[in-house]
């Protein structure tokens, strides 16, 4: 049964929204050199919360030349030990205004509040408390005796997760010694704004840090200035592809962290209700907008019904509305296209014979929604098996072996993420030796930590971000002799 719940709403005051916002380069926000701006939407709502400047080939030159001559004169020289308290400084500056951010990222995205408080923003701090740790004993995350940094980098990140991609990026860049500009997706450029005030308020040197607001040209204008030394991107494999084409033949270093279609593997001996809970937490957290949700479900054949039954009936008890409300579990689809996306992909679902079930559950009147939804019957070859939702849309298919299962498992263009439910922990070895994937939970999904590294295989990218390995991103590893 439902419970019914008063509305627990977070307030919105804890926070103050700007009308307007300029770029932030060379340590302040300034306009962008046409004047253009563009607007950002709370997608719960539809309402319009602020005016952004947008960033063209001439601020990207003017912030580069900032972050170059930050590189120079102050970051690159400066030794770790001074690097690490002002990365411990903004940690904590992030763990104290965490309420702030928690809600902007919430207005700004469309994710539930208790998503952005208990998981994005704590782990936004803990990437940089981790990070700071790292920048004096650079010389011994074996990377040689003194490893150096890289330069200038290039970020560009999406909107699922906003400010968590940009503590991926920015905290090990930062503790490796190299300055950064970054651009924020268009549809989420707040917490980053925020972020820049952040970097203020540590007395961070001007330049070590500067955020371009921009849709998808300027971060093409970005990657292509050749007063770069790498780039960094987290986003869809397409692009992903075009900034790959573009930086051949430079000596560019370039990381990509690309799409997934990740599968959720739970074998006859996995204990039912625990795998239903990872199996909702695989592919609902975040409506799904998860480049490693678990998107595909593979279940053995002897107890599919039991628990796609038992899945239909949790995910009823999801509540889903207004993102601030602490009882909310799903919240508002981040855009008007991504939202066309995933209703493209269910009815393409639904033309290729597959069975669709979607949670009896009332959407709001204003912004954008999807209702968390199933599709059984699903064959490998119908869209919804091979191709990433980015939403709340499960797949279920069937396994007989686990030699099927990783068949199955690996019959995929991408290789970010798996999962795997069984008592048995030598099938848990057994699986995880023949998973092509970048990350294999066990027993539990969707788990992050900034030791452990993250990335992909095959199209979805390469490079890692997070733990020692993460640090080779940002670093020159040529050993002095
Ligand atoms: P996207 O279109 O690739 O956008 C990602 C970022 O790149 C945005 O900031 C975007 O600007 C910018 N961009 C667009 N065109 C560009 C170009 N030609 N050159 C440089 N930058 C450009 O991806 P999305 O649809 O927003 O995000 C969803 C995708 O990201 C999914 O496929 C998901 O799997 C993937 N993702 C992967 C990870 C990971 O860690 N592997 C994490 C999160 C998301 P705009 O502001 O205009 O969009
Ligand atoms: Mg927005």
């Amino acid at each position: 049964m439902t419970f019914e719940y008063a509305p627990a709403p977070e307030s919105r005051s804890v926070v103050s929204i700007a009308s307007r916002y300029g770029l932030f380069i060379d340590g302040t926000f300034v306009d962008s050199s046409s004047g253009s701006t563009f607007t950002t939407i709370n997608p719960a709502t539809e309402e319009v919360l602020a005016e952004v400047a947008e960033a063209g080939t001439d601020d990207v030159e003017r912030a580069v030349q900032a972050a170059r001559r930050a590189y120079t004169e102050v970051w690159g020289p400066m030794s770790g030990r001074d690097r690490a308290k002002y990365l411990f400084r903004i940690a904590r500056l992030i763990q104290e205004r965490s309420r702030e951010l928690a809600v902007l990222e919430t207005l700004d995205n469309g994710k539930p509040i208790r998503e952005s408080r208990d998981v994005d923003v704590p782990l936004v701090a803990a990437h940089f408390f981790y990070h700071a740790g790292w920048a004096d004993k650079l010389g011994h995350a074996g990377y040689g005796p003194a490893p150096k940094p890289i330069g200038v980098a290039a970020q560009v990140i999406p909107w699922n997760f906003p400010l968590l991609m940009l503590a991926w990026k920015v905290a090990p860049a930062l503790a490796c010694g190299n300055t950064v500009v970054l651009k924020p997706a268009e549809t989420t450029p707040l917490t980053a704004l925020l972020f820049a005030e952040i970097c203020q308020q540590a007395d961070l040197p001007p330049g070590v840090v500067n955020i371009l607001t921009g849709a998808g040209e300027t971060g093409r204008a970005l990657v292509e200035n050749p007063g770069i030394d790498k780039v960094a991107f987290t986003g869809s494999t397409e692009v992903g592809k075009s900034i790959m084409r573009s930086l051949a033949g430079t000596d560019k270093r370039l990381t990509l962290e690309l799409g997934g279609k990740a599968a959720n593997i739970v074998f006859d001996d996995a204990p039912v209700d625990e795998a239903v809970e990872g199996v909702v937490n695989g592919i609902y957290f975040n409506q799904g907008h998860v480049c490693c949700a678990g998107s595909r479900l593979l279940v053995q054949e002897s107890i599919a019904d039991e628990i796609v039954e038992a899945l239909k009936r949790r995910l009823s008890t999801l509540r889903l509305g207004d993102p601030l409300d602490k009882n909310t579990d799903i919240g508002a689809i981040n855009s008007a296209e991504q939202l066309s996306r995933i209703t493209a992909l269910v009815s393409s679902g639904e033309a290729e014979g597959a069975e669709r079930w979607s949670a009896p559950c009332t959407l709001p009147d204003r912004g954008w929604w999807f209702p968390p939804t199933v599709f059984t019957g699903v064959t490998q070859a119908h869209r919804i098996a091979r191709e990433e939702i980015f939403g709340p849309v499960l797949s279920v298919l069937t396994f007989r072996t686990p030699d099927e299962a990783v068949e199955k498992a690996n019959n995929t263009p991408y290789g970010l993420s798996a999962g795997i439910w069984t008592e048995k922990g030598s099938r848990i070895l057994w699986m995880a030796e023949r998973l092509r994937a970048g990350v294999i939970w066990a027993n539990t999904f969707n788990r992050f930590d900034p030791t452990s590294p993250f990335g992909g295989y095959k199209e979805s990218g390469f490079g890692r971000e997070g733990g020692i390995q993460g640090l080779g991103a940002y670093l020159t590893t040529e050993v002095t002799r």
